[in-house]
């Protein structure tokens, strides 16, 4: 139309010029926004669903090794001399603080940055005889050998007078080893792995460790105080690292987590739960495609392994990509605390720090394998209301029933059954289901490839 019009009026030529010249700026300015700004609400089912089936299957043609950013048999102190300096003036030392005495309640009024609580009770250092880990630095702190810490982290999005920091648990051991990263409700509402690092970091003893390990158990304190699996902008944090310092709020957050802690680990566990009112059995989701995270997962003790490729933007994925060792921990299902599974996940990242040497206390194993699955996903075919036939754990035939959705208006009944044997390591609870919704995780048991 404006072809047509141009070369025949000057009053609209004139008249489109102004137009343009309204416009222009704002169209300028949302070009300058990142495609990833569009969405506000983001539906994206965990990982356990599209993910897994996505994921390409196991092969024995691994991939390259992973690209180490650092060797893996770099001691401490080698590591913290290689590090560039990334701080330009002193770092404070951390206080030593006793982590089975109770913590005191926050401070009103919490600086933006991270900083050292006030200490309960802070202890002469104790001698070490015979120093030879390093200290480590994070935001801003220096935690010597031999002592554990408390510091406070806050992700800089909130108004700063208002900020609440989050809470990171530091025991940096004696002796020198690897540094294990414990990172927990990233979704907020996925409670099971504040206690599993609760219950790990506060049993450690610095005198007796070798390494460190890293535990934050609330990533996502916004989402675990409003009872959510989201950012205040709706967004799923775990689909945006590393994130980008000047990106949207999803990826500031991830930046500041995964550049002040993430990358001081060599090995990470990201504990989760099942999302959506579905339950998992303790498992693994792991790259096992990648020698060094099979390698990896041969160190938990009693607990399935599913091979996930992950998708991007995960935790995961965005550690292995810097070289670190990463696997993600399932356990349970979200907004509940199961002593059960707690339990499980607690004894798996025993057993791995064992196996790294990081601790001895002589468990003694039942079953010291993990166990390997391929696994398949069980969809609802009709919406309704579901009423499992089956527990999570069970062992499953072909053919057997495992769920009965009732259409609560017409009373029509629709039975789910398995379409293979194989073992219950993830389902939906009770509820009302639409059409398509993932409601049996199926695993067959299966043999981890070797490496070639
Ligand atoms: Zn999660």
């Amino acid at each position: 139309m404006f072809c047509r019009l141009l070369p025949t009026s000057p009053a609209t030529l004139l008249l489109l010029l102004i137009i343009l010249a309204v416009t222009a700026p704002q169209a300028l300015a949302q070009d300058e926004l990142d495609e990833s700004d569009e969405p506000t609400v983001e539906v994206i089912e965990d990982e356990e669903v599209e993910d897994i089936e996505d994921s390409i299957p196991r092969r024995h043609e691994v991939k390259p090794t992973l690209e180490k950013h650092r060797a893996t048999d770099t001691t401490s102190q080698e590591k913290a001399v290689q590090k560039p300096a990334r701080q330009q003036k002193p770092l404070k030392i951390a206080p030593n603080i006793n982590l089975k005495e109770v913590a005191p309640p926050p401070e009103p009024e919490m600086p933006r940055t991270a900083e050292v609580e006030e200490p309960i009770a802070v202890e002469e250092p104790t001698p070490v005889p015979e120093p030879v880990a390093a200290s480590i630095s994070l935001f801003g702190t220096e935690i010597l050998p031999g002592t554990s810490t408390r510091l406070s982290w806050s992700p800089g999005i909130q108004i700063a007078s208002l900020s609440q920091p989050t809470p990171i648990l530091v025991v940096n051991g004696v002796h020198p080893g690897p540094a294990l990263c414990l990172v927990g409700a990233i979704h907020g509402d996925e409670l099971n792995g504040i206690e599993i690092i609760r219950r790990v970091l506060y049993d450690l003893n610095p005198q007796e460790l070798s390494g460190q390990v890293i535990g934050i158990p609330i990533v996502n304190l916004q989402g675990f105080q409003q009872g959510s699996r989201y950012l205040p902008d709706r967004r799923d944090l775990n689909r945006h690292f590393p994130g980008r310092a000047r990106g949207h709020l999803a990826d500031r957050f991830a930046h500041a987590l995964f550049d002040g802690a993430i990358r001081h680990c060599d090995m990470l566990v990201d504990i989760h739960t099942g999302s959506f009112r579905r339950t998992n059995l303790p498992q693994l989701r792991a790259d096992m495609n990648i020698p060094e995270v099979a390698d990896f997962t041969r160190g938990f003790d009693r607990i399935a392994v599913v091979h996930s490729s992950g998708a991007p933007g995960m935790l995961r994925n965005a550690a292995v990509n810097i070289g670190i060792t990463a696997v993600t921990m399932e356990a349970g299902e979200s907004s509940r605390i199961q002593e059960h599974q707690i339990k499980a996940g607690v004894n798996s990242i025993h057993s791995l720090m064992e196996k790294y040497n990081m601790i001895s206390r002589l468990f003694s194993w039942g079953d010291p394998e993990p166990v390997y699955y391929d696994t398949y996903w069980i969809r609802t075919e009709y919406g309704g209301i579901l009423s499992n036939r089956i527990s999570l754990g069970d062992r499953v035939f072909k053919g057997q029933l495992l769920g009965i959705v009732t259409d609560p208006i017409t009373n029509a009944q629709h039975r789910i059954k398995a379409q293979d044997s194989g073992r219950v390591i993830g389902m939906a609870v009770d509820q009302v289901v639409m059409s398509g919704f993932a409601a049996y995780h199926i695993g067959a048991e299966a043999k981890i490839p070797e490496r070639n």
